[in-house]
């Protein structure tokens, strides 16, 4: 089964697309970083190993004589019995059992965060590091720690890594960058902006010309009619 972690890497560079915090679980690694490993170890998804978002716990009659809470994310479970035949995951039978574990997931929600983007950053500078044998590169951009049910709300709202479009996308420029970065490309760019404004200009005025000598040749029509009578 594909981690978290994979779909992380991937998904950060779409971001200007879509912002929402999926309902996988939570990768492991980022909630560690402000966490306690064993009060973590309550919460592991026992299909992708990861952190639990939206906990189930399953709880068929087969696995009776097993002692520990078997506890899974509901989009991992899902996940599991769509692609193997609606088997549980714990041994193969049908009927799997299942309910949500309420209490969980607001112990979960009320867990410390950083700022999701911000740690990906981080992990990309530490592998730069190590290439570079020791130099620090990278810095913080986003100061952002709280809950992770406040996590959504800064990402979609004041994270200053949100991937933006430019402002004169409208325009024609198709660049897309973390929106502390914008400013820099408005500035940098500004000639190639002006021109795209100037060239969409021309059109627009282009095609008010055309429009026009359209009505010109309307009205003379009519009048020319009129005078023939
Ligand atoms: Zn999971
Ligand atoms: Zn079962
Ligand atoms: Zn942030
Ligand atoms: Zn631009």
């Amino acid at each position: 089964m594909k981690s978290m972690e994979d779909k992380k890497g991937q998904g950060l560079k779409i971001e200007a697309v879509s912002d929402s915090f999926e309902q996988q679980c939570f990768d492991r690694k980022w909630v560690l970083k402000l966490n306690d490993q064993e009060y973590l170890n309550n919460f592991t998804c026992l299909i992708c190993r990861q952190i639990v978002n939206s906990p189930v716990e399953i709880n068929c009659p087969q696995h009776d004589n097993l002692e520990e809470a078997l506890v899974v994310g509901e989009s991992c479970l899902t996940q599991f019995l769509n692609t193997n035949n609606n088997s549980c995951p714990i041994q193969p039978h049908e009927n799997c059992r299942y309910y949500k574990i309420k209490s969980m997931q607001k112990q979960i929600s009320n867990l410390s965060v950083m700022c999701p983007r911000q740690f990906q950053e981080d992990i990309k500078t530490v592998d730069y590091r190590n290439e570079k044998e020791g130099q620090t590169v990278g810095m913080t951009i986003c100061n952002f720690k709280g809950k992770l049910r406040e996590v959504n709300e800064h990402l979609k709202n004041d994270c200053p890594l949100k991937f933006l479009n430019c402002w004169f996308k409208p325009f024609g420029c198709d660049h897309i960058c973390p929106k502390y970065e914008l400013e820099d490309h408005l500035t940098a760019d500004m000639k190639m902006h002006f021109e795209l404004v100037t060239k969409s200009f021309n059109s627009l005025q282009q095609t008010i010309q055309f429009y026009q000598v359209c009505i010109f040749l309307v009205f003379f029509f009519f009048f020319f009619k009129k005078k023939k009578k």
